[in-house]
């Protein structure tokens, strides 16, 4: 099963008319094989959400793997209120700035594992890594190494939807219907495990024409795939044998989803870029960025008439709420230990998950990496049959690439609410099974 299998379930016989619906057009749907059967979520609180039609969902996926503190809590929503009452938002455009914007950048600097990073802000993880991939050429074209323009990226990797995204993607079918192969052409895949084929890839392309390469710590939406052993390491290993800027795209395991603040402290790697968004306000505001190296940024604040300007920015570039979120959501994640919890919860998912793959032939493999796990199931049982089973059961997973399920739920639950997570999915898989 893969992403677009599990989009393109359609449940009547086609009869091929224009069918009609909500204006609202859903995201990654095959729109007939939703209509009628929409989840449509109207009040939350903690790890659960509650559907117009009277279910109660457990939120095993944090949303899309956001919703770090849980739901609906009510500190964010009195920052947000705050904020709004106060100053809703100023731009941050030449010499104007806002005081939350700035104390939000200096809290994630001050977390930031690459020393004396500064940090460029906007609304979320695709455009955080369109900024990303663009510093990374402008730096090269500053540098006056003119040829320095590809971005590698590797097999399976996602990283959002916006141009950049959508043209580095190692899930080939987001690439597919656009007219051409890449909406950025200077971009190439590499091997999302093998550390020989990637050095391989970067002579053959040679680094004279790489800008940078741009890995998840720990791939997500390509299926929960933990770097293989060393992988990560070698990848930096490389990147500055050959200048070549090290982006490590943090959207999914930035602020405590591997157990360490960052995962690029959890793997003990020092990139030149670090993108971020969803737990950085647990997804209570859209927000995410870059935190860039000083090699990055050095150049842009030399004293000096002739000093170059990078051209980024955006209206809700250092969104005043948005920000005065963030820095209460980072406020609650120290304060309750959050964390560390996270750290101590990928034990119980570890130790649920592999008793599932010692009971359930119909599972071939199970992975965690912090409070993350993938359930890999046999080909003859499809993902995405078990998730709308384990809907109906009252705990959400979601099918990914790989014929995989997803497990992350919010860093807020009890051991037990795990315990009856995997449960439910076990019952889910066992049904399915026996079908
Ligand atoms: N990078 C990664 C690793 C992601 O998982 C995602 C979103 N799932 C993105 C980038 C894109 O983020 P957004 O959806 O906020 O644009």
């Amino acid at each position: 099963m893969t992403l677009t299998d599990t989009t393109a379930s359609a449940t009547a016989a086609p009869s091929g008319a224009v069918l009609d619906g909500p204006a609202l057009w859903s995201a990654q749907a095959q729109m007939p094989a939703v209509l009628g059967r929409q989840l449509v979520i109207e009040r939350a609180e903690g790890s659960y959400l509650f559907t117009t039609d009277g279910r109660r969902l457990f939120d095993g996926t944090a949303g899309l793997w956001h919703a770090n503190v849980g739901h609906a809590h009510p500190e964010l929503a009195q920052a947000a209120f705050d904020q709004m009452r106060t100053l809703e938002t100023f731009h941050i455009f030449q010499r104007f700035a806002n005081d939350r914007a700035i104390e939000l950048a200096e809290l994630l600097a001050g977390i930031s594992p690459i020393p004396r990073s500064k940090v460029l802000l906007n609304s979320g993880g695709s455009d955080a890594i369109d900024l990303a991939c663009k510093l990374a050429r402008r730096h090269w074209q500053r540098e006056g190494r003119t040829s320095k323009q590809i971005i590698l990226s590797r097999e399976h990797a996602y990283h959002g939807l916006h141009a950049y995204g959508t043209s580095i993607a190692g899930l080939d079918f987001n690439r597919e219907g656009l007219g051409t192969e890449s909406l950025v052409p200077e971009t190439a895949r590499v091997s999302h495990d093998d550390l020989a084929q990637v050095e391989a890839a970067i002579e053959r392309i040679g680094a004279e024409r790489i800008a940078a390469i741009v890995s998840e710590p720990i791939q997500g939406t390509g299926g929960v795939n933990p770097p293989a052993p060393g992988y990560l390491e070698g990848l930096q290993r490389l990147a500055r044998e050959h200048d070549i800027l090290l982006i490590l795209d943090e959207v999914i395991t930035g602020f405590g989803r591997t157990g360490e603040m960052f995962a690029a402290e959890r793997y003990g790697i020092e990139p030149d870029m670090i993108t971020f968004a969803k737990g950085v306000t647990s997804g209570y505001a859209p927000l995410g960025g870059v935190l860039a190296a000083p090699r990055l940024w050095e150049p842009f604040y030399v004293d000096a008439p002739d000093t170059p300007v990078f051209r980024h920015g955006a209206t809700y570039a250092g969104h005043a709420t948005a920000a005065a979120v963030a820095i209460a959501n980072l406020g609650i994640l120290e304060r309750d230990g959050l964390v560390a919890r996270a750290a101590e919860l990928e034990h119980v998912l570890r130790r649920e998950l592999e008793g599932l793959a010692a009971r359930q032939e119909a599972v071939v493999d199970v992975r965690v990496a912090g409070f993350l796990g993938g359930i890999g199931l046999d080909e003859r049982i499809a993902n995405d049959r078990v998730a709308d089973r384990a809907i109906e059961h009252g705990f959400i997973t979601r099918p990914l690439r790989g014929n995989t399920l997803q497990l992350s739920p919010p860093f807020i639950v009890s051991d037990q609410e795990v315990v009856d997570y995997v449960a439910a999915i076990e019952l889910a898989i066992t049904e399915e099974a026996a079908r």
